[in-house]
Parts: structure tokens; C-alpha cells; sequence
């Protein structure tokens, strides 16, 4: 690892660290914290933090509600928006350990080393990059959050600078004192929409940043006097936030989804990982579009994938390949949007690749079409499905998959399902302006 309990205890002592935030995530993907002071780093760094777990959503019952805090020293950051008089604060990310030194199951960030695991005894590492997308939104007099943008901003507009602009610079600006890469930052085609794109990296590292980006991203646009959400479609007629996930897998330091050789310069492997990924679509869309609202941008026109298809082309597809080859070789996953639980979804999505490999699943044709434009007749003969079309349809197709349910284990499929469907009936039993605008005065 980069960094020794030595090195950590020094850097603190050297940056007047006063605070360390030890984060972990819950089921549901919400970022939590107990906070530290510096005196109990060092027992801290020695795996002594307990916490009550009865008290995190999901976690644990009452009577064995123990757990304990097990930081990863290689995410020692230092928290660069808070103010420096008082103490600097910096966080750990942990995973979360039952008192008989086991991973706690339940632990998202175990989830998905597990998966990892599976995938280095086939001797791959899993390398991923995301393209999470936010919108900026002005605060009302009270300080709460509106719909509303000041912004006419399109696609990669250059200002004049809005406060959005603004914001998006001090966000990249922090994330960089953190230790991202930051490859691109834009507007997107949405009024007071943004992206930001960090450099790909091992899996788990870019679930933790995707983790903390999260947050950073609304702290700083707090700063701001605006309020960043990472809801998947806030406006109705206008392009969501999705957060395409780009994924390889690497053998021997050498990428195995490129075959210079191939059509398309894709190897045997990366066919049956889109051809895996494909297979499990349907159910892996509840982990990586797990709210109601997921569903209401996975609709036709708005750049978002409805069909479960493939393309190295078109952005109507679920799975586009991007046109870089060599190491740069990676598929590009589009449904995944930033309500995600980060380590649950890679875990899935790697879970869904890797049985592609294992089983040799060859994935249909390729469509080169707009699938948008495709009548039913033209999908069906294609064998084109879609994506659920809300979210307990999308839990229904991952209970009845065992490859996918096996991968989350038990306790996190069981706590999952429960919320979801408690969320469901919550929505499900509404009244919206939509329908009496609808019915009221027809009936
Ligand atoms: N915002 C679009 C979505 O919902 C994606 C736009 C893009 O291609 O970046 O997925
Ligand atoms: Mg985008
Ligand atoms: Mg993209």
C-alpha cells in the first residue's frame, strides 16, 4: 500500500490535522461518518474504532450491533474545503468488520472486494472509469433547494460565466487537491447541467472516489450559494444524469478486451464480458438505477438507453465501445445513473462480465441503427428487450437471478429488497399533479 500507519501519523502531525472523519457507505449508497479527534488516530489506524451498527440503515439488528471500523490507509485525504483555523479535518474510508475480525457481509465495500477477488483468481484486475452528471440548482430565501438555473448553458458551452461555472471550477479544483485525476469537466445539455470525469483507476479506488466526488461536489456547491443533485431526472423534458460507467479488465498489466486482429480490435474476452453484461442486464439495473426516479430518465429521446443491445457506435445502445483501442480498449456501460450505490453496482456489473466469460456468452449482433426509431416489430425481431420500466420490476428481475443475487450475498440483497419495496409502495400509493390534471375534471 502507498501509505504506513508511520506516514499517516506523520502527515496528520505535519498538516495540524485535528479532526479524521473514518467513512464507510451504507446499503443505500448514503456516505457516513463518525468523526475523530487526532489523539485517537493511532488507534484508530489499529482497527479500534467500534460504531453502533444497529443505527445505520440496513446494518445490523440490536442485539449484535458491534462493528468495527477497519481503515484503508491508502485513503488518507485531507478534506481541502474546510476552514484551516480550528484544525484541518481529513477522512479515512473504511470497511466494516464484525467484533470476530470477519468483513461484515453487509458491508458494501466488502461486496465488491469480494467480487474482485473472484476476478483476480482468474487473473484479471478491473480498471474503471465513470461519467457522474449533476445539476446545479439556485437555493430559495429559506436556503432550500429549487428546480431553478440561471443558466441557458448547452452541450460544452464556454460561459459567460454563471455561478455554475464558477462552482464547477472550485469543485475540480478540490478534487484535484485530493488526489484526483481529473480528465474533463463540461456542461452538459441540460440548463444547469455539468459533468466532471475522473481518470480511470482499479475499481475500488474509483468507487471510492466516486463515493467521495459525491459529496465534495455538493459541499462546494453549497459554498456557492447552490445546491448540486445527483437525482437522475430532476426536469421533466429535458436529458437526466446518468453516470456511464466505462470498464476493462487487465491481465499482466496488458488490457484483455483488445485483439488488434478483430473486425472491431475487440478480443474473444471482451465479447463475452459485453455479452455477460447484456445477459444480466435487465437485473442489474436495480443496483445501478435504484430509485423511482431512475426510471423516469431511462425513457426514448433523451440520450439515456431504454433497449438492451449493443453498439460501437450509437449512443441509443445500453453498451457503447468507445473508439479508443490498445490499453485504452473498454466498453461503456450507459444505464447506470449517479443514485447508485458505487461499490454495489461495479461489483454487479463485474459479476454480470465475468459470467459472460465463464459461460462463453456470445453477445447478439450489434445494432447500428437508433434504436430509438426501431418499430416494436423491427425490436422484437431483433430480440431487442428493454431495460424495467421502474424499479419493482427491475427488483423482481434480480430476485429471480441467481448469478447477480449471489455476488450482493444475503444480507445485503435482503435489506436491499426490503427498502426498495417499501419505497415502491410509498410512490406507488401517490397522487400526483400529473394525474389530476389528468382526471379531475374528464371524470
Ligand atoms: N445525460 C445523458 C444520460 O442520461 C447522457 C449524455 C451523454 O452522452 O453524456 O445518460
Ligand atoms: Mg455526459
Ligand atoms: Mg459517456
Amino acid at each position: 500500500s502507498k501509505y504506513s500507519k508511520e506516514d499517516i501519523l506523520k502527515m496528520a502531525e505535519e498538516k495540524n490535522v485535528r479532526f479524521i472523519r473514518m467513512q464507510f457507505t451504507d446499503i443505500l449508497g448514503i456516505v457516513k461518518n463518525v468523526a475523530i479527534t487526532v489523539k485517537q488516530l493511532e488507534d484508530a489506524l489499529d482497527n479500534k474504532i467500534m460504531f453502533d451498527g444497529s443505527s445505520i440503515d440496513g446494518f445490523t439488528r440490536i442485539q449484535e450491533s458491534d462493528m468495527y471500523l477497519r481503515p484503508d490507509y491508502d485513503t488518507f485525504t485531507i478534506f481541502p474545503w474546510r476552514p484551516e483555523e480550528g484544525g484541518v479535518v481529513a477522512r479515512l474510508i473504511c470497511d466494516v468488520y464484525k467484533p470476530d475480525g470477519e468483513p461484515f457481509s453487509g458491508g458494501p465495500r466488502n461486496v465488491l472486494k469480494k467480487a474482485l477477488k473472484e476476478a483476480e483468481e482468474m487473473g484479471y484486475e478491473m480498471n474503471v472509469g465513470p461519467e457522474p452528471e449533476f445539476f446545479l440548482f439556485q437555493l430559495d430565501e429559506k436556503g432550500d433547494a429549487t428546480t431553478i438555473t440561471h443558466d441557458n448553458g448547452g452541450y460544452f458551452d464556454l460561459g459567460p460565466l454563471d455561478k455554475g461555472i464558477n462552482a464547477r471550477r472550485s469543485i475540480v479544483l478540490a478534487l484535484e487537491e485530493m488526489g484526483f485525476e481529473v480528465e474533463a469537466s463540461h456542461h452538459e445539455v441540460a440548463p444547469g447541467q455539468h459533468e466532471i470525469d475522473f481518470k480511470y483507476a482499479p475499481a475500488l479506488e474509483t468507487a471510492d472516489n466516486i463515493a467521495t466526488f459525491k459529496f465534495v461536489t455538493k459541499s462546494i456547491a453549497h459554498e456557492h450559494g447552490l445546491h448540486a443533485t445527483f437525482m437522475p431526472k430532476p426536469i421533466f423534458g429535458e436529458n437526466g444524469s446518468g453516470m456511464h460507467v466505462h470498464q476493462s479488465l487487465f491481465k499482466d498489466g496488458k488490457n484483455v478486451f483488445y485483439d488488434e486482429n478483430d473486425r472491431l480490435g475487440l478480443s474473444q474476452t471482451g465479447y463475452y464480458y459485453i455479452g455477460g453484461l447484456l445477459k444480466h442486464a435487465r437485473a442489474i439495473t436495480a443496483i445501478t438505477n435504484p430509485s423511482i426516479n431512475s426510471y423516469k430518465r431511462l425513457v426514448p429521446g433523451y440520450e439515456a438507453p431504454v433497449y438492451v443491445a449493443w453498439s460501437s457506435a450509437n449512443r441509443s445502445a445500453l453498451i457503447r465501445i468507445p473508439a479508443a483501442r490498445g490499453a485504452g480498449t473498454r466498453l461503456e456501460l450507459r444505464n447506470p445513473d449517479p443514485t447508485a450505490n458505487p461499490y454495489l453496482a461495479i461489483a454487479v456489473m463485474l459479476k454480470a462480465g465475468l459470467d459472460g466469460i465463464k459461460n462463453k456468452i456470445e453477445p447478439p449482433e450489434e445494432v447500428l441503427e437508433n434504436i430509438y426509431e426501431m418499430t416494436a416489430a423491427k425490436k422484437a425481431e431483433k430480440s431487442i428487450e428493454s431495460l424495467p420500466a421502474n424499479i419493482n420490476e427491475a427488483v423482481n428481475l434480480l430476485l429471480e437471478d441467481d448469478v447477480i443475487t449471489s455476488v450482493l450475498g444475503e444480507h445485503v440483497l435482503e435489506h436491499f429488497v426490503a427498502a426498495k419495496k417499501v419505497e415502491w409502495d410509498e410512490y406507488r400509493t401517490q397522487v400526483s399533479q400529473w394525474e389530476l390534471d389528468k382526471y379531475l375534471s374528464t371524470f
